[in-house]
């Protein structure tokens, strides 16, 4: 890579700032949400929202961070998905580390709160550090006052909050399911045809099979058939009646989905698996008023004979219409 002058000197410059301590003059003068603002080019890896990016001011060379897009300031904030990736990634943190730099262990660190924090604005990350030495993280132990047996009563003494923080978060934050649900519905005409949607480059499949209407369930307030009605009406610019719905096959499903990552310059495929219900709905009249939008880009009604022969079907999609002949 061939830099101009002044971008190796700034190059440099990040690089020895914390060895020689002209880190926090560097960073009083920052006065923004910096993980809000990041540098896309210092970052290597993105799903969910969720970024591999490397840090101007490494503590040790290959330090890098994983943070999310958004700007929140704990842990507890971190939907299902993101917190999902974020277990994801210091996987590959960890393996890429010793792939890269020799370094077999990792420091992952994460601080909360304000004093914590201190230089920091809130927004959440996670440091990936390798770790080689003990060096790295020299610790400050303090005279205590407490036994470990004391340390513990003053915690188990704590039960009535401990109770009372688990119940609030399992109202407030703890997700549903822990895998996805994913709701599809085969839209049945008076001709015996179904419906399938030939979705957008951007959500295509792996194979590019076409699919049924329907997708994640997100929501929670609601129940899957009003969520799924949601997302079809969405997709297809039509709201079927909820009181005809049948659910036809309830299994654990997987799709290949192609993935893009752009950083890295990299196309492939990755498997997602689900909870997946399919539900029929029937009697429908074959002329009505249709419009693909969302992830769908064009609508089609293929005869339900046919639909073994479509190679443009997968096989598991197949076995669940074959249900209701
Ligand atoms: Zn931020």
């Amino acid at each position: 890579m061939i830099l101009s002058k002044d971008v190796k000197q700034k190059q440099e410059k990040y690089r020895d700032a914390r060895f020689n301590n002209e880190y926090d003059d560097i960073w009083q003068t920052v006065g923004k949400c910096t993980f809000c603002d990041l540098n896309e080019k210092y970052i290597f890896f993105e799903e969910n929202g969720i970024v591999m990016t490397v840090n101007l001011f490494a503590y040790i060379d290959g330090h890098f961070m994983i943070v999310p897009r958004r700007h929140i300031r704990s842990t507890k904030e971190l939907s299902q998905t993101e917190w999902e990736t974020i277990r994801k990634f210091t996987y590959i943190a960890k393996k890429i580390i010793k792939d890269v730099h020799g370094i077999k262990g990792v420091q992952f660190l994460q601080k909360e709160g304000a004093t914590a924090q201190s230089t920091v604005n809130e927004h959440i990350h996670f440091h990936c550090i390798p770790f080689d030495a003990p060096d790295l993280c020299e610790w400050n132990f303090r005279k205590l006052k407490y036994t470990p047996l004391q340390n513990a009563l003053l915690y188990k003494n704590a039960r009535k909050k401990i109770i009372s923080y688990d119940k609030k978060y399992a109202t407030k934050y703890h997700n549903t399911s822990k895998m996805g649900v994913v709701c599809d519905l085969i839209v049945l005409n008076t001709n015996k045809q179904v419906l399938f949607q030939h979705r957008k480059l951007e959500y295509q499949l792996s194979p590019n099979y076409l699919t049924l209407p329907g997708g994640h369930i997100d929501g929670t307030e609601k129940s899957f058939e009003q969520e799924l009605l949601r997302e079809v009406k969405e997709e297809v610019g039509v709201l079927f009646d909820e009181s005809k719905l049948k659910l036809v096959d309830s299994r654990v499903g997987n799709i290949s989905y192609a993935k893009v990552v752009h950083h890295i310059k990299a196309s492939y495929d990755e498997v997602e698996r689900f909870v997946w219900n399919t539900y029929l709905i029937k009697d429908i009249d074959p002329n009505i008023k249709m419009k693909a939008a969302s992830d769908c880009q064009k609508l089609e009604w293929i005869d339900i004979k046919d639909i073994t022969y479509a190679d443009n079907i997968s096989e598991p999609m197949k076995k669940v219409i074959n249900k209701i002949l």
